[in-house]
């Protein structure tokens, strides 16, 4: 079935992270010097003063994290989403440390709750897109 809705706005710093969503990998900013991971891409804030992205660089991650906030969508702000409301939109705590804004799929939005564990799922949405969608961890994975 045709997309019809909007697509990622996607500049150069951010590029990397969408073509490993392509090849369903999830990957994160990290500082090459102390370990500290980002989301989006960003300066290490342990080294002020380095050079544009001196020492950072994508790597995998984990693609787990629990869902620190989330409200859940009765209504369409967009015609693309009139089939899928009810529908849940949420901030994950990832377990490198980042937080990151998706929607939840994979379990009725009544079972959503703070604190929940829930894991990347891609979701090849055309040719040229892959979103990162989060759903419920499955038991014993963690
Ligand atoms: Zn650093």
């Amino acid at each position: 079935m045709a997309w019809n809705k909007p697509l990622p706005q996607i500049d150069r710093d951010m590029e990397p992270f969408w073509d490993a969503l392509k090849r369903h990998e999830f990957v994160l900013f990290r500082c090459q010097e102390c370990g500290a991971w980002y989301w989006p891409a960003a300066f290490c804030r342990n080294h002020p003063n380095k050079p544009l992205f001196g020492s950072l660089a994508w790597e995998k991650a984990s693609g787990k994290g629990k869902i620190f906030a989330f409200n859940i969508h009765y209504r369409a702000f967009h015609p693309g989403f009139a089939n899928d409301i009810p529908y849940v939109y949420a901030l994950i705590d990832l377990d490198e440390g980042p937080m990151f804004g998706t929607r939840i799929t994979g379990c009725d939005p009544k079972e959503v709750h703070i604190g929940l564990p829930v894991e990347v799922v891609y979701e090849d949405i055309t040719d040229k897109y892959t979103l990162p969608y989060f759903q419920p961890s499955k038991v014993g994975a963690r």
